[in-house]
């Protein structure tokens, strides 16, 4: 049957061709991973179709013998990759190779720097695939045809990389992909065989299925030659091997396989697991976080196999969200092979696999925080705000997870986070009954907070949290040890057995002293406060702000009002410092316009410096010039804000 062959010229995203570019020039010194890339699509194919097949036994078309070719044709100087795996239809093609369909993608691309050394190092993060194979070819053609479909649904993708490409339907009776590069002039390295071997060896020796090559042996009596197909991995599951059998360099390359990415993992445990349920599992923590980090819903980071054989990738099931920087697998002896999704989602072991995998991880970070604190650092920088959504996923882990947090404080005013909780216990003055913390936006704002001055002068210890999640942390990890977690910013300063005896009259003696100064602010900041009261938290500040003792912290509000949320309004105690002379002065000013001004410009203070937004920034300005021309020249007549 012939088929119309339909042919289109299709321009590539403009980022792919930039990607190109960028890959061609970056990777060049590390040029035969193309092959590694080829060979690993290769056998997701398998592994797909041989999960499919498990429902379709027909997908096989006959033959279930899956395997990779590697073959060479000096002449037309062009090295073939070709597998029988599950194939793709021309819709396939186009949406798979013809454009990113990554997420993250446009972030990346914003990412890049023009530095060569530093976009190299993003590229490799950003995982290259198929496009590394204009690395060194000049010319690339991809022929599929999708398995269970006719000879006539064949598809022949052809590209130099130059901006387009074109596609056209071909007769295909072998179901599967081949991929023929043609060589660049200068890459004749790779049309010879024994630099072939050794380059399937290096980077895919652990890859499950045989990638075969032609054997040519001439019997010189008879004068005959034989080709034979050879196998020239190694053809078994990585992960059933025992670890002492598996060098550091296998390990590293399989990571590369299964994240798809470039550099080395960070760390790697691996460990079988018998008892009721018998499963191994390999998983890795990757040394970069990758682009769509952030988004929770996605998780294909953690492969699921039974018996060797390939289930799924993209499940909710295996892993907690806030693991969802794990990369690896999980190869379980007693799932059924038919497992479906919906199975997935209530089964018993499934549930098991994911508990005991977790605590897997938790023990490997433990180990790794107390032995190797630099490692544990740089896992912490890159994967550090993911990890604290533990603290609100996993509740029956929450203590070993707060152990693991890291973070700022005004014991070292350090912004790496480096404290624990633990050390803040370890540290806590005689008579301090809680653990003290600010959240703010960014680390200055925590860090310079007019709410720490009380604090530093005592030498109690604040932790300075300035990450968004930050915020449902603290709200979901109310207690560690025994001992509370409080906001500084919330409620009246109670330092408990901290605060002196003669501290506290002089509170109240002020308290008593400033009554009509609290009452005649009150009256100009109207519905803009609950309260004005005095207080002792400051010591360098005129006033500052704060919640009530059970108000949402200003901070969370504005980030939910920044997300969308409708929250109401909820007004703050403004507290002034009876100690500070611009406190003194306004006490003295017998102008009630100028007195208005000044109580406004206090109160506007406060807000910045808590990071809080003003309402009408320009009016802050005017009236804060005003009031200086009033100063430097009492001639000049007071020009009010409208
Ligand atoms: P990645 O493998 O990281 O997804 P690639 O650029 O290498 O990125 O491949 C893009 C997609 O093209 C793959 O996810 C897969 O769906 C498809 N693909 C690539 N090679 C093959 C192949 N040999 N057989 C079937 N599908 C393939």
């Amino acid at each position: 049957m012939t088929v119309e062959a339909h042919q289109e010229t299709l321009g590539f995203q403009t980022e792919i061709k930039q990607l190109l570019d960028l890959m061609i020039h970056s990777l060049y010194s590390n040029k035969e991973i193309f092959l590694r890339e080829l060979v690993s699509n290769a056998s997701d194919a398998a592994d797909k179709l041989r999960f499919q097949a498990l429902s379709d036994e027909g997908l096989y078309e006959g033959d279930a013998n899956l395997k990779i070719w590697i073959e060479v044709n000096k002449e037309n100087r062009t090295l073939t990759i070709r597998d029988n795996g599950l194939g793709m239809t021309r819709e396939e093609v186009i949406a798979n190779i013809g454009t990113i369909a990554k997420s993250g993608t446009r972030e990346f691309f914003k990412s890049l720097t023009g530095d060569q050394a530093r976009d190299t190092q993003l590229i490799g993060q950003f995982g290259v695939g198929f496009y590394s194979s204009f690395i060194v070819a000049d010319q690339v053609t991809l022929i599929t045809r999708k398995a269970g479909f006719g000879a006539e649904h064949g598809v022949k993708w052809t590209s130099s990389g130059e901006g387009n490409y074109t596609i056209e339907n071909v007769t295909q009776n072998q179901r599967g992909t081949e991929v023929i590069l043609h060589l660049r002039p200068e890459e004749d390295e790779f049309l010879q065989d024994y630099q072939l071997r050794s380059v399937v060896k290096k980077y895919s020796d652990h890859i499950m299925l045989p990638i075969v090559m032609p054997k040519i042996t001439t019997d010189q009596e008879k004068n005959e030659t034989t080709i034979e197909e050879e196998v020239v991995n190694s053809a078994t599951a990585l992960w059933t091997r025992g670890k002492q059998e598996i060098t550091e360099e296998e390990y590293k390359e399989f990571y590369k396989h299964v994240a798809h990415d470039f550099d080395a993992p960070l760390l790697w445990l691996h460990n079988k697991v018998e008892g009721t349920h018998e499963y191994t599992l390999l998983f890795y923590i990757p040394s970069r976080a990758p682009f769509d980090l952030w988004d929770r819903n996605n998780r294909r980071g953690v492969k699921l196999y039974v018996r060797r054989v390939f289930i799924m990738d993209d499940n909710d099931q295996l892993l907690p969200p806030y693991l969802r920087f794990m990369r690896g697998i999980i190869d379980s002896n007693d799932l059924p092979l038919n497992i479906s999704r919906e199975i997935l989602q209530h089964n018993k072991q499934i549930e098991s696999i994911r508990s005991g995998s977790v605590k897997k991880i938790l023990s490997a970070l433990e180990n790794l925080a107390s032995n190797e604190p630099e490692k544990y650092a740089s896992f912490w920088k890159e994967f550090g705000r993911v990890f604290k959504e533990g603290i609100i996923d996993d509740f029956g882990n929450r203590e070993r997870v707060a152990k693991l947090l890291r973070f700022c404080s005004t014991h070292d005013d350090n912004a790496v986070p480096a404290i624990t909780l633990d050390g803040y216990v370890e540290r806590m003055k005689e008579g301090q009954e809680k653990i003290y913390y600010i959240t703010a936006e960014t680390f200055a704002a925590a860090k310079n907070s007019p709410h720490l001055e009380i604090f530093r002068k005592k030498g109690l210890e604040v932790l300075l949290l300035h990450e968004q999640v930050d915020e449902w942390v603290v709200t979901h990890l109310t207690e560690f040890q025994g001992k509370k977690l409080h906001s500084v910013t919330k409620g009246e300063l109670d330092l408990g057995q901290l605060q002196d005896e003669i501290e506290k009259q002089a509170t109240e003696k002020a308290a008593q002293e400033f009554k009509p100064l609290v009452e005649k602010i009150k009256a100009v900041l109207g519905e803009k406060v609950k309260e004005v009261r005095i207080t002792h938290r400051l010591t360098h500040s005129p006033a500052c702000l704060v919640a009530d003792e059970h108000a949402m912290d200003a901070s969370l509000e504005r980030l939910l009002k920044a997300a969308g949320q409708t929250i109401p309004n909820s007004s703050p105690i403004f507290e002034i410092n009876p100690e500070h002379p611009i406190i003194a002065s306004i006490q003295q000013e017998n102008d009630g316009e100028r007195f208005k001004e000044w109580a406004l410009i206090l109160f506007d203070q406060a807000l910045l410096s808590e990071g809080g937004q003003l309402d009408d920034p320009a009016a802050f300005v005017s009236r804060l010039n005003q009031m200086w021309m009033t100063i430097t020249q009492p001639a000049s007549r007071l020009i009010l804000p409208g």
